[in-house]
């Protein structure tokens, strides 16, 4: 039976697979960690490619057929656990001392993508590119510019960690069950460097959702609202000026590059 709240929509089309496999981009000198290994569909073109593949599968039902059809493979760690309480870091140094990269592919029930991507993305693991299956109004949101409608809080942590890219958009039918909406796959490359160098991470985050808590109204008001109190209008006015930002613009006419100036103007005034 599948369990509709483990998201349990396997994979049955054998072109979205390989399209997977191949945006992960693997070799011998390659790790890849695999989120959601249902039955295995990717698992074992994944330990064809890389060095060495770990699969994290949270239901334990699972785990036997899982170790029966990867048995040939020496290559493969099945690991029970939900990723979002394992700890990363000792996997990767149980399961990945001997690659330089690794990459991550998922395909994962929609409501845990973003935490377990945020969370893969904030603990600076040693990532090449995370390859994941999602809802494809997420695919857009993640890769959308400044100024649409679709560029919001998510694109920007996003794109502060990775450059987006969509590799392709997956109908329902290649699914047993069919999902109710549509997906995507998309590739996160992992950046050297950030694209701006800011003073506090944190800070900078906040900031920027900050901007995005009501969308419709301009970065003043939704600053004043998180930073200040009534009487230091003529402040946050100052520290906009001084960012070089507008106090009309909306927090989705943003780059990267002006969030980072603005929380830098910000903590040298000491607002947090
Ligand atoms: N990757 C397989 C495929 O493409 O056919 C299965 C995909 S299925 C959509 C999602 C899988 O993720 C299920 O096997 C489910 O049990 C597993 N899963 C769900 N939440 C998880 C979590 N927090 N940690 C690890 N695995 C999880």
């Amino acid at each position: 039976s599948f369990k509709k709240s483990l998201g349990q929509n396997f994979l049955i089309d054998s072109n979205i697979l390989n399209k997977i496999v191949d945006a992960a981009d693997l070799n011998e000198q390659r790790g890849a960690l695999e989120i959601g290994p249902g039955i295995g569909a990717l698992t074992e073109r994944l330990a064809r490619q890389a060095h060495n593949v770990t699969a994290v599968e949270i239901d334990q039902r699972l785990l036997p057929i899982l170790r029966d059809s990867l048995g040939a493979y020496d290559n493969v760690h099945v690991r029970h656990g939900d990723v979002l309480k394992v700890d990363l870091q000792e996997l990767f140094r149980e399961d990945f001392a001997e690659v330089e990269k690794v990459s991550v592919v998922a395909n994962l029930p929609y409501y845990v993508t973003t935490p377990i991507l945020m969370k893969l993305l904030e603990e600076k693991l040693p990532l090449d590119n995370i390859v994941v299956m999602i809802q494809k109004e997420v695919a857009q949101r993640m890769a959308a510019a400044p100024g649409g409608k679709d560029y919001g809080s998510l694109s920007i942590a996003v794109q502060y960690y990775c450059i987006p890219e969509l590799v392709c958009i997956v109908p329902k039918t290649v699914f047993i069950p069919q999902p109710n909406v549509e997906s995507a796959v998309i590739r996160l490359k992992l950046r050297e460097e950030p694209p701006v160098q800011v003073q506090d991470e944190q800070h900078f985050f906040e900031l920027m959702q900050a901007c995005f808590v009501q969308r419709r109204k301009t970065i003043a008001n939704n600053l004043k609202t998180r930073y200040f109190s009534g009487s230091d209008r003529q402040q946050l006015e100052q520290l906009l000026a001084q960012a070089g930002i507008e106090p009309s613009r909306r927090g989705e006419t943003l780059s990267i590059e002006e969030y980072g100036r603005l929380s830098d103007v910000f903590l040298a005034a000491g607002i947090r």
